[in-house]
């Protein structure tokens, strides 16, 4: 059986996030007073989990959090996945949502392991308005050292994220535009999203992807490449053909209708959407002692009921029960 809701999406992609402890306190995300809220679980428990999926149809798993690189035996983890074989017998597309903060040092060991590709979350290109975002002092400089070592180690694409807030680092863009050809790296805008802990978000603090594209094209003419149709981000080259820039606009031009991916929280929950209202406690069941038939069973019925779209933006929008950070990015 493979994965399938009743809107017909197959589901082919699993974000598990493996610690909602970070040691950053990115003013979009978090409040910067709360710390970890959920419980970690045992490496094996999220393999057991992972493989059931795998069962299923999961092709791609991306590790995160909270900040993933924070797990001791994180190395071990993925060479433990990469030994799972999807429903074709091919090795999983391994990647990692990460800060890049401890990336220098690991980037090597895991793409050793096994580890095939990383994104980098990194806001701003200007050390003082990286460390006004994060609220971290001299962060910069280390992120930028783990973005050149993940590129060195051939996590390929490297991309790098970065949330668009007004007032913070809308007169990134340019800047990004030229980092991302002198770097080689995919640099990707992200739409923020009603998703954080505190209560910052409102419409004027979005930058939409019609802004984003108007001051790309001011620094250079921008073109835009073909994309897989799962795929988040609409993806842009210039002129010249030098350089990347993905787009990321699920408040301004929401992507539901192909989404492919599902979420494992630290503590275990599936959520079906970022915007859920409900988890799934599979791993309660689990703990339990529920056999591998019954797991995929109940993921099956749960995966069937995926939400069909998100509401951001609409009167009666509920902001779902956890934030970015508890849920796994
Ligand atoms: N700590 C890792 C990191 O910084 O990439 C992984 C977890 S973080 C929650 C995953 C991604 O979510 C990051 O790229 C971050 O910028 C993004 N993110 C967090 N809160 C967001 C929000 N409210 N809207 C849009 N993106 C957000």
């Amino acid at each position: 059986m493979r994965l399938r809701d009743k809107h017909g999406r197959f589901i082919t992609d699993l974000r598990v996030s493996i610690t909602d402890r970070c040691n950053y306190k990115c003013v979009y995300c978090r409040t910067g007073n709360e710390g970890a809220q959920y419980a970690e679980l045992p490496f094996a428990d999220y393999l057991r989990m992972v493989r059931l999926f795998v069962e299923l149809g999961i092709e791609k798993v991306r590790l995160t959090g909270g900040e993933p690189l924070l797990r001791a035996g994180l190395v071990d983890f993925v060479r433990q996945l990469a030994q799972l074989r999807t429903l074709d017998g091919e090795a999983l597309d391994l990647a990692i949502t990460t800060n890049g903060h401890l990336m220098e040092d690991m980037a090597e060991p895991l793409k050793k392991a096994g580890l095939r590709r990383a994104t980098i979350s990194m806001d701003a290109v200007d050390a003082e308005k990286f460390a006004r975002i994060t609220r971290v002092p001299n962060g910069y400089e280390s992120v930028l050292a783990g973005i050149r070592a993940a590129k060195r180690a051939g996590l390929e694409p490297v991309k790098v994220n970065c949330v668009l807030l007004r007032g913070f680092n809308e007169d990134q863009i340019a800047e990004f535009a030229r980092f991302s050809r002198e770097e080689g790296v995919v640099v990707r805008f992200i739409e923020f999203m009603p998703l954080e802990e505190d209560r910052v978000w409102s419409p004027e603090v979005v930058v939409t992807m019609d802004e984003i594209l108007a001051r790309l094209n001011e620094f250079r003419p921008v073109r835009q490449l073909p994309n897989a149709p799962s795929e988040t981000a609409r993806r842009y080259t210039f002129d010249d053909g030098k350089g990347e820039i993905g787009i990321i606009a699920p408040v301004s031009h929401p992507f539901c209708g192909h989404c492919s991916r599902v979420r494992l929280t630290s503590d275990g929950k599936v959520r079906t959407c970022l915007f859920s209202l409900l988890d799934h406690d599979l791993a309660g069941r689990m703990h339990r002692g529920a056999s591998d038939r019954e797991l995929i069973d109940y993921l099956g019925s749960v995966v069937g009921q995926k939400e069909e779209r998100h509401h951001i933006g609409e009167a009666g929008f509920i902001k779902p029960s956890r934030s970015m950070v508890h849920i796994g990015g």
